[in-house]
């Protein structure tokens, strides 16, 4: 049995609309999903035993059972009996409770990792359906790009790629946001404005900004792209955390051709045609927050998920 190491993309959301309740708990979503080139490294090498150890280099990320890709190990023991343990090694580089599925990608890594380490020949579908009992954006972690994710995130429609594109993210380090928090705020605040009937839920999909977002994709035209990125979650975090609002505003006044908070934050982006647009935008954003706490990265987008390293 080879180790392998894998390379593990985060996300940000172009678009995230929270259409109402489903009956599993979960909030139904449209989403745009998108890769970009900040990775984490995943090492897997095989154990003895049914062991399972996960070491990460980044404190605040737990070794136990409670990480993702902990749970993802397990979830291809009680699958796939027999073939052993297995060490996970995390290298981490996307920062924590920031909005860019760090967790979820380091599952996608272990789920796409342990399929090759065990020649057990998945599909990319059926790791996807492993990795929805995981967490909503598992899924798309495992095949990245460009993608429209509706129902809690794993119904998945790839999108015409918008690689080579750019976006500076800028993230104060201090400030975790928990995604289950935003949810459950956006529940109570805006709970009472969800369509009440499978009809009404299915007109509000319809009627929703994804439908101009994916024309916008299509014809990769970033102005559009640009003035139609959407996230119903900003209307719960922004109010709460004013810096992260002011990120934003600031990505806006330097022209980036648009800017968003990307999932449950805390990470803003600000998006950008050209790797030196990007990269003197960084510089202009350091200028005006020479916090030390602020965090900013020069990133592509990409067009793929989960690669072999
Ligand atoms: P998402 O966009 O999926 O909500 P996020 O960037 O907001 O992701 P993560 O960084 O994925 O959030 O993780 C948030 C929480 O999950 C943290 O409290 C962290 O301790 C826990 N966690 C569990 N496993 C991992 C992992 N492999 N990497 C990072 N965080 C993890």
């Amino acid at each position: 049995m080879h180790a392998y190491t894998l390379l593990a993309p985060a996300k940000i959301n172009l678009l995230l609309e929270i259409l109402g309740d489903r009956t599993d708990g979960f909030h139904e979503l449209v989403m745009v999903l998108q890769s970009v080139d900040l990775a984490d490294l995943v090492e897997l090498r095989p154990l003895g035993g049914e062991r399972i150890q996960i070491h990460c280099d980044h404190p605040e990320v737990p070794t136990h059972e409670s990480n993702l890709a902990f749970k993802a190990a397990r979830l291809m023991q009680q699958k796939f009996p027999g073939r052993g343990g297995v060490s996970a090694t995390i290298h981490k580089q996307i920062p924590v409770g920031a909005g860019l599925a760090g967790g979820s990608t380091n599952a996608a890594a272990v789920l796409v990792g342990l399929d090759l380490m065990w020649n057990l020949g998945l599909t990319q579908g059926e790791l996807q359906g492993l990795g929805a009992a995981l967490g909503s954006d598992v899924p798309f972690c495992i095949s990245g790009g460009t993608a429209l994710a509706l129902g809690r995130g794993e119904v998945l429609s790839p999108l015409l790629d918008l690689d080579q594109l750019y976006v500076v993210l800028a993230k104060y380090r201090s400030l975790a946001i928990s995604t289950s928090w935003a949810y459950q705020t956006y529940r109570q605040q805006f709970g009472h404005t969800y369509p009440q009937t499978p009809t009404a839920l299915e007109q509000s999909r319809r009627q929703g900004p994804s439908v101009p977002m994916v024309a916008a994709i299509n014809h990769r035209d970033l102005t559009q792209i640009g003035s139609l990125l959407y996230n119903d979650l900003e209307r719960v975090v922004l109010p709460q955390h004013p810096q992260v609002q002011k990120l934003r505003d600031q990505f806006l006044q330097f022209e980036a051709k648009g800017a968003l908070m990307s999932g449950s934050g805390s990470t803003v982006f600000g998006l950008t045609e050209t790797r030196s647009q990007a990269e003197t935008l960084a510089e202009q954003m350091r200028s005006v927050f020479p916090d030390p706490d602020l965090d900013l990265w020069v990133t592509k987008l990409i067009s793929s998920g989960i690669q072999v390293a």
